[in-house]
């Protein structure tokens, strides 16, 4: 399987993301993870990448390609892959069509998965994460066993520091302004397949793998 996930942030991309690589044996690549995982390693990039994460804006794009590129050279990218929150500017998706190109890794579909604004607030000012293996919750649509602590690894569960809600309502602004556009390019690309993203994790995932086939 090599695919696009794309959508709204909080619209449940790296959840989908997970369940489906682990099936499909392909490499999930979210730039938001490699990107955070840059800044829990206090690495220059990561420094830098934090000003904007911060602000709900960006990356810059150059910075973007450059993992993206390393990312998709790697041994398990090569039995697919699936892309969580990349590409998301006009500028990434065209240099993300050069490098598959020359990968020879070419793109199968692009799931758009779609929410309301206001929902996608709900969802992410509730959302937390395991420090230590990045599962998921919602303090209230999927709680934990015990508060902050992760059921799976028994791992510490923190709020972004990007999930605060004047955050999110920037990061929503970047998502229709740059982003959002992809989901035309793709249509004229004919990849482009559109999905409910309100419904259950499990609707969710049965509606994506009916419209891929
Ligand atoms: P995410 O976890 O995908 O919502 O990403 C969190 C933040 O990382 C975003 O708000 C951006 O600041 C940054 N980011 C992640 N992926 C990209 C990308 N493809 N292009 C630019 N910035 C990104």
């Amino acid at each position: 399987m090599r695919m696009i996930l794309l959508g709204p942030p909080g619209v449940g991309k790296g959840t989908q993301a997970v369940t489906l690589a682990q099936a499909e044996q392909a490499a999930h690549i979210s730039t938001g993870d490699i990107l955070r995982a840059h800044v829990a390693q206090g690495t220059p990039l990561g420094k830098a990448a934090k000003e904007y994460m911060d602000k709900g804006l960006l990356v810059p794009d150059d910075v973007i390609m450059g993992l993206v590129k390393d990312r998709l050279q790697q041994p398990d990218a090569q039995n697919g892959y699936i892309f969580d929150g990349f590409p998301r500017t006009a500028a990434q998706a065209v240099a993300l069509g050069q490098l598959l190109n020359e990968e020879e890794l070419p793109l199968e579909a692009v799931v758009s998965l779609e929410a309301s604004d206001e929902l996608v607030v709900e969802r992410i000012s509730g959302r937390r994460t395991c420090r230590e293996c990045k599962e998921v919750y919602h303090v209230k649509f999927s709680p934990p066993k015990v508060t902050g602590v992760c059921d799976k690894c028994g791992g510490e569960l923190y709020q972004r520091d990007d999930d605060i809600e004047t955050v999110v309502r920037k990061r929503l602004t970047e998502y229709h302004t740059k982003t959002a556009p992809l989901i035309e390019y793709y249509r004229a690309e004919g990849l482009l397949k559109t999905v409910d993203g309100t419904q259950s994790v499990q609707a969710v995932s049965q509606a994506i793998r009916k419209a891929i086939g």
